[in-house]
Parts: structure tokens; sequence; C-alpha cells
């Protein structure tokens, strides 16, 4: 019999599932059982849509008898109001925020939820040793734990700033670092910037070669070096250690490409060796670096960290 029903329902029959050939009395047909288990549904789901029904008119009262408990009274905003304005807001999240909002009489969310006050959320900073509020209720736990600490708005916002002055104190030194003027003769300069000069980087720049844009920067400020050279008289000159140290290092490159290229170009210069001029040059950058470091750390000292 079963095996006839279930046939019968597999091809699509519309005929009623009862109409299947009966079974015994003591096996219950379990097309029957189904039968009443959809009816239990079906009931279920009208006694949820009369309940949501009920529901939204509720909240409709609540809102209704809210907006006129604030329409008659010549204080709207009187302790007792904003205390039931804030249970709704808190406890009863399933009446809408903006309905809320528009009943309570305010013009936006952060507005009322600033009047009732806010709620603990049961965290506490651990900078500070307050509650952390919820402020809204799509409030969620902070997910940023600094330094294994978890914070409060207010010291998260200080924790920040004080990481944001370290770094800019940090900068700071660097720059004062990278200002630092390396005096040196004008010929050891025009040893170095002629070395860069005499390999002009033609030509795009290869994506493989990592120097390659270090090099354009190097030639550029070279050729800049070797017209503040031509139009000067003094016997030395001073140059910021961050162009010094990127034309030397270039030129110390050139060097090692082709020595005895190198030492071609130098003669006309100079009787010294071009090695022996790039490493007194280094050496002086060396040297202003270190002193622009230790100036730096009084000038521009590390920010004590953030407060407790
Ligand atoms: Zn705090």
């Amino acid at each position: 019999m079963t095996s006839t029903a279930i046939a019968r329902h597999a091809t699509g029959s519309t005929e009623d599932l009862r109409s299947a050939p009966e079974a015994p009395m003591d096996q219950p047909d379990p097309y029957t059982a189904l039968q009443h288990s959809i009816g239990d549904l079906t009931e279920a789901l009208a006694l949820e849509a009369t309940a949501q029904a009920a529901r939204a008119v509720t909240i409709k009262n609540i809102l209704a008898m809210l907006a006129d408990m604030r329409q008659n009274t010549e204080q709207p905003h009187t302790p007792a109001y904003l205390a039931a304005v804030r249970h709704l807001y808190w406890q009863h999240t399933v009446i809408p925020s903006l309905e809320l909002t528009a009943a309570a009489g305010f013009n936006y969310p952060a507005e009322m939820t600033a009047a009732i006050g806010h709620v603990p959320s049961g965290l506490t900073c651990d900078v500070c040793q307050q509650d952390i509020v919820r402020t809204s209720r799509s409030w969620l736990p902070p997910t940023r734990v600094r330094d294994g600490l978890l914070r409060c708005a207010t010291c998260d916002r200080a924790s920040q700033e004080a990481r944001n002055r370290r770094w800019e104190a940090a900068a700071m030194r660097s720059s004062h670092v990278e200002k630092g003027p390396v005096n040196a003769p004008c010929v050891d300069w025009m040893v170095a910037a002629r070395l860069v000069l005499a390999y002009p980087p033609i030509g795009a720049v290869d994506p493989d070669d990592k120097y390659a844009g270090f090099h354009w920067r190097a030639y550029e400020l070279a050729q800049q070096l070797n017209q503040r050279i031509a139009g000067t008289f003094a016997t030395h000159l001073v140059v910021p250690v961050v162009e010094a140290s990127r034309i030397v290092e270039s030129a110390e490159r050139v060097v090692g490409w082709d020595l005895d290229r190198t030492w071609e170009i130098v003669v006309p210069l100079t009787d010294e060796s071009p090695s022996l001029i790039l490493s007194r040059l280094e050496r002086r950058i060396r040297e202003v670096c270190e002193q622009r470091k230790a100036e730096a750390l009084t000038l521009f000292p590390t920010p004590a960290p953030e407060s407790a």
C-alpha cells in the first residue's frame, strides 16, 4: 500500500493524500500524520502573524503615548520622561530607534542618546578603570586591543594621539639629520658629481633594477651640485646630508663598476684617488649625521608614553 501511495505522490498526483489506499488499523498512515502536522504549521504561522500584528499595534500605541506625554506638558523632557525613553530605547530594542527618536521629540538618535544617557557595556577600561558604556544599540565592544589593554573611547584617542606625537618626534629627528650641513672642499664634491654624471641613466627605468630610481635622483642632484660648483668662487660647499649621501653612494657604485674609467674622469680635477675622496666625503657625512642625531634627541625628544 505504501509503495503505491509513494508512487502516486512521486508522479505529482493532485489526488488528496487521504485517498491513498487505507492503511491497516494498527499502522497509522504517514500521509495522514503529515497532513496533520502541516495543519499545525499553518496554525502556528497564523498565530505568529497575529502576534506580530499585535506587537506592531502595541509599539504604535507606546509611541503615540510617548508623543502625547511630550505634547501635553510645558516641560517635555522631565527626568521621569527621559527615564521612560531610556528604558524603551535600551531595554526594548524591538522598538525602531528612528521612530522612538521622532516620538520622543528628538531630531536624531544621537541627540536622544545624549539626553537619556548611555548604559554600561559590562566592560571596564584597562587604563582609566571606568566602565565602558554602550553609546548606541548598534554599539560593538572595542576590537582594537593595543599593548594587551582594552581602552574606552577617550583612552583610545589619548593613546592614538600619544603615538602620533611619538611618530612626529621621530619624523622631526629624521628630518633634522637629513638637513645636516656637510661642508667639504669643492674639489671633492666635483669628483663625486662628475662620477655620477659620467653614467647618465638613459632610457626607461629597468623595473628589475632596484637602484634605477635611486640613480635618476642621484644624477639630478649631481647636476644641481655641478651647477652650484660652477657658480661659486668658494673653496668649500655645504650640501645637506640627504643629497650628499645619495650622490656619494651613487659615485661609489660608479667606482665599483669601472676603476680605470673612474681615474680618467678624476685626473683633470685632482691627483688624489677617487676612492680616497669618496671615503673622505662619506666620513664627513657620517660625522654630521652623528652630530645631528645627538642634537635631534635634545630638540625633538620622544614624548613620554601615554599617562595611565
Ligand atoms: Zn579609559
